[in-house]
């Protein structure tokens, strides 16, 4: 087999450690004859393997008791939608940061539910750097506040979090699906964090929450069971099936994660390889990433060519080196290089080699 090194926004690649793991016991999980898709959610060995997923992230991530992880189905998307329909608490207004494409999903769709005010906005800036908190415009009366922590198509990140008044009484709730322990985070500074696993976790199918108890109980009435967070942690996430292969898969990232260091050390890899691409595309005019530099994410660089007739050849020789996936988003063209916590290092290198002699050649 080819190596070859995928730098898709999402789904994404995942550690060769990992799937060479779900390889070897794919038709016999552990000697119990079975493969982890055949078994029961309910049975003693998926029992042990979601147990000790949540047990992985609580260690990794540092999450306090009085937050529950729920494993969910449905995307980060649903969540776009379960996060108004539980979190108003009779309240009428929420106030979102807007960054960017996935900001403006989660803003449409909570408008089905009530009014939202934009507390801040980069698009006059054409969401290419994340508004500093003192442009905000907080409403006091809205019933959270909304951020996406990295946005997967713009490629800017959040590198800091809000400090709300101490008496505000307004969770912050964070879209981390394609930044979610990259890097240490303190849960306790959040409400809610939802992340769909497809980006750095494992695969699609499965989205994570981490959840204040406080805030659950309180869905609006008339919210279908399975969009009440409250059900779902009456029921430690069985309420009905879980994405149990995405659980497993992810359970094996997380103890991967763990052998890296956790996520400090993860942390000081991505500075590391995020910023060898960066500051080559920063040393050449042949390329150019639009995106503030203070606000530059770690996990999707977004970068175009001098000029966009080369984007085809680009593309072409670069699958030819075993560099794959590298087409930027639709809606904004030229490249995208995302670099999640399973791209090695390795794989900048040879990007930014290859990137190297593209330009030489065509510049
Ligand atoms: C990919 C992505 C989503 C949507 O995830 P789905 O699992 O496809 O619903 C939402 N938010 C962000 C930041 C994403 O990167």
């Amino acid at each position: 087999m080819n190596q070859i090194y995928n730098f898709s926004a999402g789904p994404a690649t995942l550690p060769k450690e990992v799937l060479q793991q779900a390889r070897d016991e794919m038709l016999d999980w552990h000697g119990c004859g079975m493969s982890v898709m055949e078994m029961s959610h309910r049975g003693r060995e998926f029992t042990s393997i979601i147990e000790s997923l949540e047990q992985d992230l609580r260690e990794l991530a540092n999450i306090p008791s009085n937050y529950k992880i729920l494993f969910l189905q449905g995307g980060a998307s649903s969540q776009f939608a379960m996060v108004p329909m539980n979190l108003l608490r009779g309240k009428t207004k929420a106030d979102y940061i807007h960054t960017g494409q996935w900001a403006d999903k989660a803003i449409n769709e909570a408008k089905r539910f009530c009014f939202v005010n934009i507390a801040a906005s980069s698009e006059d800036a054409r969401f290419t750097c994340i508004p500093p908190q003192d442009q905000w415009s907080i409403d006091r009366d809205s019933a959270y506040i909304h951020l996406t922590s990295n946005e997967t198509i713009g490629g800017v990140e959040f590198h800091w979090t809000p400090e709300l008044p101490l008496d505000h009484d307004m969770p912050i709730v964070a879209d981390m699906s394609s930044n979610i322990l990259s890097r240490p985070l303190d849960v306790t500074r959040y409400g809610l964090i939802y992340a769909g696993a497809q980006k750095n976790l494992g695969p699609a199918g499965l989205v994570l929450v981490i959840i204040r108890e406080d805030l659950a109980g309180f869905a609006q009435p008339g919210t279908p069971t399975l969009f009440d967070y409250q059900v779902h942690i009456a029921h430690d996430s069985m309420y009905n099936t879980p994405p149990t292969y995405a659980v497993y898969i992810t359970g094996l990232v997380l103890k991967w994660l763990r052998r890296q260091g956790g996520l400090e050390a993860i942390e000081q890899i991505n500075i590391r390889k995020s910023a060898l691409l960066y500051d080559f595309i920063d040393s050449c005019d042949f390329y150019h990433c639009p995106v503030a530099k203070a606000d530059r994410s770690r996990m999707n660089i977004p970068f175009t060519l001098k000029d966009s007739a080369l984007d085809t050849a680009f593309l072409e020789q670069a699958e030819a080196n075993g560099l794959v996936q590298l087409k930027g988003h639709r809606s904004v063209g030229g490249m995208r290089a995302s670099l999640y916590n399973a791209m090695p290092m390795e794989g900048v290198v040879q990007l930014v080699e290859f990137m190297k002699e593209f330009a030489n050649k065509n510049a």
